[in-house]
Order: C-alpha cells, then sequence, then structure tokens
C-alpha cells in the first residue's frame, strides 16, 4: 500500500488557525545521515529532537507536509494516561520492573510536552488547565474511583471529584462525578508539529517534506532509503508512521487495525455562555466507550467529535449525532453550528498497548497509540531516540515487542472497528440504564 502525496492537510480547524509551516524541501539527490526517521508527525520529530541532542545527524521523511498524519489532526488533548489500561494492567502485562517505569513515562508525558513547548518557545495555544475524565454512569464513578487512586499511589498529581464538584468543573449536570490530572490539557497540535519541526531544523534537522519513503534495503553497512526525489542512507532508522503506517516494513502495517474518528469544531460560543461551560478550559475526555470529548480553542470554539460506522454520509450524521450529545450535556448552548468537520486515523493494536519494534539491525518503530498518542509520542519518541543512540534496550522504559501480524488483516481491518463502536454503544447504554 503507498501513501498518496497529498501536501495539502485536509480542510480543518488546524489548518485554518495555525502557525505557518516552516520552510520545506524535499529530498532532492543523496544524503547521509546517522538516522533516518520516517514520518514527520510529534513521534518522529520528538525522535529527531531528542537524538540530535544525542550528537546524532539526523533527517526527517515526510511523505506530505508536517503533521499530514494524526499529529495534525487530532483534538489536541494532552492526557498522561493510556486509553484503556491503567496501572494495574501495566504491571500485569509487563512485570514490576518494566512496569513501574512504563507507569512514569505515562505519568510525566504531558509534562514532557508542555516542557518541550515551553522550552523551545512553540507558539501552539498551549494551556495546561488540567486534564478531566467524567463518569458517565453511576457505575462509572466506581472507575473513576480506582483510577485516581492508582495514579495517586504511582505520585501523579490526581484528584476524584464528586458529583456537585463534576457539575461545578463542567458546568453540566450530565455526569456522576470524575477524576483529572493537573498536568493535562490542551494545544493547537498542528501548530504544535509545524513548532517542532521549525525547531527540529533550527536544530540541525534535515526536514524533508513530499519525500516519501518507497523501499529500504541494506547497502553495504547503510540502509538505503529510496525516494522518489533522491536517496537517504544511514545507519539507524526509526518509523514513526503509526496509524499511516504504509508497507515500507513489510507486516508492520498489519500489527493494528485503523478507526476513523471525526472532530467537529463550533462556531466561537459567546462569553455569557462560555463562562457556564467548562470555566476552567480543561481538556475532557469522558469514560463513555464511544468516547464524549471537548475542549476550548482559542477562539473559544468547542472542539468536540465522533465515530461513524460508516464513512459515507459520516459528516451529515455527525453533525447531527455530535450536536444532539454536546446540546444534552450542556442545554446552555441553545444554538449550536459547525464550523468544521474532519477526520483522521487511529491505530489500534490487539491488547491495547503500545508496541516497540526492532525491525532490522539497527532499525526501530513504535506503533499503537489506541486513540491517546498525543502525549504518549513524545515519550516513545525519545525512547526511539535512546535506541538509536545505542542504550542497551534492556534499559528502555518499553520492552521491544515481536512483530505479531493480524490474520486476514483485510477483513479485520474493516470489520473490528465496526464491531467495537457497535459495542461500545450497546455497553454505554446500558450502563447509563443501569
Ligand atoms: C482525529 C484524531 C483525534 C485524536 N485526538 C487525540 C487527542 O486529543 N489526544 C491524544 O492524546 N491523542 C489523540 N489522537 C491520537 C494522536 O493524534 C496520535 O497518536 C499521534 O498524533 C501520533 O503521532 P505520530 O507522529 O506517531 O503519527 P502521525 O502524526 O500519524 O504521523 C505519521 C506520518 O508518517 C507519514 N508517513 C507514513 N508513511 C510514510 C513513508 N513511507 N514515507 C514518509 N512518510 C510517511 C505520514 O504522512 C504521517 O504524516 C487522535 C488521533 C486522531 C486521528
Amino acid at each position: 500500500m503507498r501513501l498518496p502525496i497529498d501536501p495539502n492537510l485536509p480542510a480543518s480547524l488546524w489548518a485554518e488557525t495555525a502557525i505557518p509551516a516552516p520552510r520545506l524541501d524535499r529530498l532532492e539527490g543523496r544524503r547521509e545521515v546517522d538516522l533516518a526517521i520516517i514520518g514527520g508527525g510529534f513521534s518522529g520529530l520528538s525522535a529527531a529532537l531528542f537524538a540530535r541532542d544525542r550528537g546524532l545527524s539526523v533527517a526527517v521523511l515526510e511523505a506530505n507536509d508536517i503533521g499530514w498524519g494524526a499529529s495534525g489532526r487530532n483534538n489536541g488533548q494532552i492526557i498522561p494516561t493510556l486509553s484503556k489500561k491503567d496501572p494495574a494492567d501495566i504491571i500485569a502485562r509487563f512485570g514490576t520492573d518494566h512496569g513501574e517505569r512504563i507507569i512514569a513515562m505515562v505519568r510525566d508525558s504531558a509534562e514532557l510536552v508542555f516542557g518541550t513547548i515551553r522550552s523551545l518557545g512553540i507558539p501552539c495555544d498551549a494551556e495546561q488547565t488540567g486534564w478531566i475524565q467524567p463518569a458517565h454512569s453511576p457505575g462509572r464513578v466506581g472507575l473513576a474511583r480506582r483510577r485516581s487512586d492508582a495514579w495517586a499511589a504511582h505520585g501523579a498529581p490526581v484528584e476524584f471529584y464528586d458529583r456537585a464538584r463534576i457539575a461545578e468543573l463542567l458546568g453540566s449536570k450530565a455526569y456522576f462525578g470524575g477524576w483529572g490530572n493537573r498536568t493535562g490539557g490542551h494545544v493547537n497540535p498542528l501548530s504544535l508539529a509545524r513548532g517542532l519541526a521549525d525547531a527540529a531544523q533550527r536544530a540541525g534537522v534535515l526536514v524533508l517534506t513530499r519525500t516519501p519513503a518507497r523501499a529500504m534495503q541494506m547497502n553495504g553497512d547503510r540502509w538505503e532509503l529510496t525516494t522518489p526525489s533522491g536517496r537517504v542512507m544511514a545507519s539507524r532508522v526509526i518509523l514513526a508512521t503509526n496509524a499511516y503506517t504504509d508497507d515500507l516494513w513489510p507486516g508492520l502495517r498489519k500489527t493494528i487495525v485503523t478507526a476513523n474518528s471525526w472532530q467537529l469544531a463550533t462556531a466561537p460560543i459567546a462569553d455569557s455562555v462560555r463562562a457556564s461551560i467548562v470555566p476552567g478550559r480543561q481538556a475532557v475526555s469522558d469514560t463513555r466507550g464511544e468516547l464524549g470529548f471537548f475542549r476550548y480553542d482559542a477562539a473559544n470554539r468547542l472542539v468536540t467529535g465522533g465515530a461513524s460506522t460508516w464513512q459515507i454520509g459520516a459528516e451529515a450524521n455527525l453533525r447531527e449525532r455530535v450536536g444532539d450529545r454536546l446540546m444534552a450535556w450542556f442545554p446552555q448552548l441553545s444554538r449550536l453550528r459547525f464550523d468544521f468537520v474532519w477526520s483522521g486515523k487511529l491505530a489500534m493494536t490487539r491488547d491495547f498497548f503500545p508496541h516497540v519494534h526492532q525491525l532490522g539491525d539497527g532499525v526501530y518503530a513504535w506503533i499503537g497509540c489506541n486513540g491517546r498518542g498525543v502525549a504518549l509520542s513524545f515519550a516513545m519518541g525519545r525512547e526511539l531516540a535512546r535506541l538509536a543512540a545505542g542504550d542497551d534496550p534492556r534499559e528502555l522504559t518499553m520492552p521491544l515487542t515481536p512483530l505479531n501480524t493480524i490474520k486476514l488483516h483485510g477483513i479485520v481491518n474493516f470489520v473490528a472497528p465496526r464491531l467495537a463502536l457497535w459495542s461500545y454503544r450497546r455497553a454505554d447504554r446500558r450502563e447509563i440504564s443501569a
């Protein structure tokens, strides 16, 4: 499967409001670096910056434009948790030693993002106002309490909220309690991606756009990456392509299923109403399987979204469904207009954990954000840079795992996200009426 060369980002709120992209060129001719990174999103760009700090010469090859993948299309919520796995699940899966390291990595991941933004001075409307996960049913209040307790036990700055407090924080009576982490928040993600590319370029990274890597093979003791307009030679390669992984490395794409996530942004909310809806401007994503989420952008639009089983007619359907949902949570929104609708792909793994792979001699990848990957991409970028700089894989936070492809991938990739959405909707309805 080949990625199309479509440098233009889809029309989205972020494409409309982000800072301009730095001037970047496509590859021409032949270049030699220590490390070639495939993918110009948060993972690739943060790996590039960390690798430069370790003294490597680095090139980033992006098939389209910076932030063209999930990094330029997401909701911009900076969340220091995995989407479906809690600290106890992490220890059960990876054991105490790696488990504790992974928990610490996830716990500190939002601060890593905001710290990077501050130290590089990236103008990306960053608001470290906290992240809140409200409970959508009485039954889920127990889950919120357990999550809050578990993360507190691992040193995270979290808080549990009862029903009255969550109503006050959100300006909504639709939730039954919840919890939150003060280090979270939100950004304009495309500005962040472009700011990282600019910083990487200034740090001496060769950042190339409209440069798809079409093939890679060993040539002597180096990898030769072939693109339509030239070649890059590198002794180490990082694949940071996540949900937009193509067939550059055989099988990698078949270790995940991709699910479409839709984003919708309202017209700016009038100040009089805005003051009663999430007055603290936190990022919010609830406990539903079919996630309910929202945050403000710099112009006070509510940026929210949803999922659709079918992509044909999805936009009209989502305008209605997501609009109804938002009005039910916030009846004070007497009128609602969506000015922007767009979508992007999420990379889901079978075990809902992110995977780190060594694919070949000096070739590394991480894949599987499972819907929550902005903060994680920064932490994983740092992990991959450490591998590329020669750190002992046993010292890393995430253990390397073998590449396990999904059988009948084409069928599973089509059916699984639809079945999952259907079962999430059923479970959400059941819990609400329980
Ligand atoms: C709609 C949506 C909403 C989301 N909301 C949130 C959120 O609010 N909070 C959160 O934590 N997470 C969210 N996520 C997840 C998060 O956006 C991703 O986990 C994260 O951006 C992944 O970054 P990345 O750099 O790994 O991959 P990407 O940003 O997808 O970058 C991969 C890049 O690789 C390039 N590429 C692929 N193959 C090649 C090749 N052969 N040669 C050159 N380039 C190639 C692609 O063009 C692409 O630009 C959301 C995702 C989506 C899609």
